[in-house]
């Protein structure tokens, strides 16, 4: 018993030596060390940053108006903030591990959240990164959709427009609120096509407990100040005519009411049938839009399907999992084009619907929203 509790304390022990140093490095690291001034070459000499040194690479970045984009926001779980390092990184840190392919370390590429600034540093980035901007915009509309879903539309102020292409998306700022000490960015595609230029709109999801959309649901009001970067991605519609096959569901819609809409104002009449997934006819919204459009546009084929419909919803549309519907519906997929948006279950079951109709994967494209 004695000899018991004798290890019992002497592994407290060690255990809580060993915290309170690691709070120890901690602290240092962040209030004592002292890296001074960096330098960061930006795509071989085409920008040359003098930063302080001891932020993220990541917020380091951010700081002098480069944004990468980031998911999670700098909590190193989305695996986005990639970046390839050429000098001056250090060597793989166990955070980043397991968010990088062999591929990724064998070409220098790092998780930019996970990488501190400690000394001058050679980095190479998509050159379109550096378009990328900060906007300022003030709340115009914050409409219900659905019980879970809202539509915010924001008038831009500064810069007044902006220019993206369909399909792309924005990082949004939710400030510090009650309950969420700091800002935190999220990813939200662009539901507005790109000729209402003057404006961004944003489908947005209810998660529960989620630090952003907690935000919009309970403290953002018309007429509140909102920034956001962007725009950022390579979700779009491909350079072929080939006839397209669209699935979403909940917020997934975003992107495709924009491309939609893109594509009837610039005349882009390629076939496409649109499958958009919900439980009930609640869950559903711009119904009465997509299928004028379809009554108008003779390229456009729209499917809102019910995975359980209520008797109360009268629905004689199309009924079971969207994946079921994809299924019945889509025949030839072989030369078609898939362009995918929802939740990532959502995603990972409609590939395998397309890939066993036929289509190739590389035909395939999405956007993950989880
Ligand atoms: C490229 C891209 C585009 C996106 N576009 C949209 C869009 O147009 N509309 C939209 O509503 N969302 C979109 N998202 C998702 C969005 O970025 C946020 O992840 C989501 O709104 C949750 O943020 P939060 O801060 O409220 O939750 P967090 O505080 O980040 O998360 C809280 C908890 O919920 C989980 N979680 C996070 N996101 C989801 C989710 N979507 N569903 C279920 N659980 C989740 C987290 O794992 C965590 O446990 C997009 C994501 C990406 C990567």
């Amino acid at each position: 018993m004695t000899e018991l509790w004798v290890i019992l304390i002497s592994a407290g022990l060690v255990l809580g030596i060993s915290a309170a140093f690691a709070a120890l490095l901690l602290v240092a690291e962040r209030y004592l060390a002292n890296y001074g001034q960096c330098v960061i070459d930006v795509n071989r000499g085409s920008r040359r940053l003098e930063v302080r040194g001891g932020e993220t690479l990541l917020s380091t970045l951010m700081g002098r108006q480069i944004f990468i984009p980031s998911a999670c926001g700098g909590k190193g779980t989305c695996a986005y903030c990639k970046v390839k390092v050429l000098e001056g990184a250090g060597t793989v840190a166990p955070t980043e591990q397991p968010l990088l392919t062999a591929e990724d370390v064998a070409n220098n590429v790092r998780i930019s959240c996970q990488v501190k600034v400690r000394n001058d540093m050679a980095i190479e980035i998509p050159g379109n990164l550096l378009n990328v901007k900060q906007y300022t915009g003030a709340v115009e509309r914050i409409r219900d959709l659905t019980h879970d879903i809202k539509e915010l539309r924001i008038k831009l102020t500064d810069p007044p427009t902006i220019e993206f292409v369909p399909g792309q998306y924005v990082q949004l700022m939710a400030p510090a609120y009650k309950g969420s000490p700091e800002a935190v960015y999220r990813a939200y595609s662009i539901a507005s096509p790109p000729h209402d230029a003057g404006y961004v709109e944003l489908i947005i999801r209810r998660v529960p407990g989620g630090t952003c959309t907690t935000w919009v649901f309970e403290h953002l009001a018309e007429g509140d100040e909102v920034s956001f970067n962007g725009p950022y991605g390579e979700f779009r519609l491909s350079g072929t005519d080939a006839e397209m096959v669209w699935i979403a569901g909940g917020s997934g819609m975003a992107p495709f009411w924009s491309i939609v809409r893109h594509m009837k104002q610039a005349q882009i009449a390629r076939k496409c049938t649109y499958f958009f997934g919900a439980v009930r006819k609640g869950d559903l919204f711009f119904t009465d839009e997509l299928r004028q459009l379809d009554r108008e546009l003779d390229w456009f084929t729209f499917v809102p399907a019910l995975s359980a419909p209520a008797e109360s919803d009268q629905w004689d549309g199309a009924t079971g999992l969207i994946t079921e519907v994809v299924g019945k519906g889509v025949s030839d997929a072989a030369a078609k084009e898939g362009y995918l948006c929802g939740s990532g279950g959502m995603i990972d079951a409609a590939v395998k619907t397309l890939k066993g109709k036929g289509m190739p994967e590389e035909k395939i494209y999405y956007d993950k929203f989880t």
